[in-house]
């Protein structure tokens, strides 16, 4: 009888273990859409760094066509002024054209300044493009091999898991409905850890001392002992027949 108790109360003990594994092993497969998202949202930053770079070009382009325009137009301007020049009358008209094309002239100088610093700007803003790229390609390439790794570990749970059913199935296959029905009613009161280890007079489960003759009671195995404390069911192990 004691015999009997004693395997059933192990098998509790081992159906604990059980749940417990799934349930970590579980959280590890609800996290796997979250870190896989995670990974490719990383990737999504880079894209959209890259495409304000992008805009900056574009801005820093579009910048240099209208300088480039204007100064075409006051080139224009300065050809019509020159031409002028010969049908003047007076003196006074004659230097009024010739300010106007030194105005026009000292105008395109600027605006071939600012088209200089245009294609500086254009110049340092490809070499960071290309830097972007290039960073951008190892980041796939890591990112593809995290997802790898993530989804290979998510093969071995998810294989584990099934494993886990199986074994549980087989447990309980084992184990008596009114072991069974006491188990559920401690996991009721005290969560999801209903079986705690006892050993030298401690509950594992909440590193109280036993009073001495519970726990020669426990070692007896002739009725299922609560812990005093934290009421789990207790159980012990043989430290000759297996170290945990
Ligand atoms: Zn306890």
């Amino acid at each position: 009888m004691a015999n009997i108790l004693k395997q059933q109360i192990d098998k509790l003990a081992n159906l604990q273990k059980i749940e417990m594994e799934c349930i970590k092993i579980g959280k590890l497969v609800k996290d796997v859409p979250e870190k896989v998202a995670e990974l490719e949202n990383s990737l999504k930053i880079f894209e959209q760094e890259m495409d304000n770079i992008q805009k900056q070009a574009d801005e820093i382009k579009k910048e240099y066509r209208k300088n480039e325009l204007d100064v075409k137009e006051n080139l224009e301007k300065v050809k019509k002024s020159k031409g002028r020049l010969g049908e003047v009358k007076n003196n006074k008209e004659y230097q009024s054209i010739l300010k106007e094309i030194d105005e026009f002239t000292k105008k395109n100088e600027a605006i071939e300044e600012k088209m200089l610093g245009c294609l500086e700007s254009a110049d340092q803003t490809e070499a960071i493009m290309k830097a972007k790229k290039i960073e951008f390609e190892s980041a796939k390439v890591q990112v593809e091999m995290d997802k790898k790794e993530i989804l290979a570990d998510n093969a071995i749970s998810l294989k584990r898991l099934e494993e886990l059913e199986e074994e549980k199935a087989d447990l309980l296959k084992g184990i008596q409905a009114d072991m069974m029905d006491r188990y559920e009613r401690v996991k009721n009161v005290v969560g999801k850890l209903p079986m705690a280890r006892a050993k030298n007079s401690i509950c594992l489960g909440c590193n109280m001392n036993m009073p001495p003759q519970r726990y020669n009671e426990l070692l007896k195995c002739e009725e299922i002992i609560l812990c005093p404390h934290c009421h789990r069911i207790l159980h012990w192990v043989n430290e000759n027949e297996r170290s945990e």
